[in-house]
């Protein structure tokens, strides 16, 4: 116990580390999907001079400080977003990190199924920002990326479920996906121009990932994109920006409202639960 809690500190910097250097992708990823162009090539290169960026330039967080925001070729100002997503994404890695990180001295193969369960969250996560920005950015979450997640997610999901030998939680998992993927496409239906088709494949992605941790977090988790929503609708309504390009994208309130889930879900349902008496 004391071993795990002295690997703290450890697993929050590498954690981070590697939030910064996945933060960098998304960057591109975030850019480039909604435009139909590859992440992998060409290579990053300023969209005035068209210079590749160098390596050493494209340190995330550091590299955009020492440049003071601009490219070193032309001059043309490189956006504060870029390091700012960069270091949104490292410090949303240590936190997926200190939660999930296995603080049990128990065998090898509960050790292993916790560490498959910290890297699907962690790559809950690195999805859950590139599709917050997507939709703010172009109000779509493109099928290139939720299609996708969904099978890795639940490859990791029922890896996790393999090692620890808790099929259970596989199966709440996929009862999670499919309730609030109907709930939301009854929501799309009901309400034309509300929730899109879109929101329906994210609310299955994060119905999988709430109900495998538990009924709680799946209860906090949908609760929350409502009530996150809804504060979210009346601070634009009050800053005048209600009539946003058509309409407020849903998605970032899911992915928050299931991160309160994810994070607090179980002992948050727990105490509602004591609260009217029924635990
Ligand atoms: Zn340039």
């Amino acid at each position: 116990m004391t071993t795990a809690l002295d690997l703290g500190p450890l697993v929050a910097t590498l954690g981070g580390v590697f939030g910064l250097l996945i933060g960098s992708f998304l960057n591109v990823v975030v850019y480039r999907v909604p435009a139909h162009v590859s992440i992998v090539s060409p290579p990053s290169a300023c969209p005035r001079c068209n210079h590749p960026i160098r390596g050493y330039d494209n340190v995330p967080v550091l590299s955009w400080l020492v440049l003071r925001g601009r490219c070193r070729d032309c001059g043309a100002p490189i956006s504060s977003r870029y390091p700012l997503v960069e270091l949104a994404t490292g410090l949303l890695f240590v936190v997926v990190a200190l939660r999930f990180w296995p603080a049990t001295t128990a065998g090898d193969r509960v050790l292993a199924a916790h560490v498959v369960l910290l890297l699907a969250f962690l790559y809950l996560m690195a999805i859950s920002v590139a599709l917050a920005l997507i939709d703010v950015d172009t109000h779509t979450l493109p099928n290139a990326i939720t299609y996708p997640s969904s099978v890795v997610l639940a490859v990791l999901l029922a890896g996790a479920s393999a090692l620890s030998g808790d099929w259970a939680a596989f199966v709440r998992g996929v009862i999670g996906a499919a309730a609030l993927g109907v709930l939301y496409l009854v929501l799309a239906i009901a309400v034309p121009g509300g929730m899109g088709l879109g929101d329906v494949k994210l609310a299955g992605i994060l119905g999988l990932a709430l109900a495998y941790l538990g009924w709680g977090p799946l209860a906090v988790g949908a609760f929350g994109a409502f009530l996150v929503g809804g504060i979210f609708a009346l601070v634009l309504v009050a800053a005048r920006r209600a009539k946003w390009r058509g309409g407020i994208p849903f998605g970032p309130s899911m992915l928050t409202g299931a991160w309160i889930g994810v994070l607090v879900g179980a002992p948050a349902s727990h105490a509602y639960l004591h609260l009217i008496g029924l635990a």
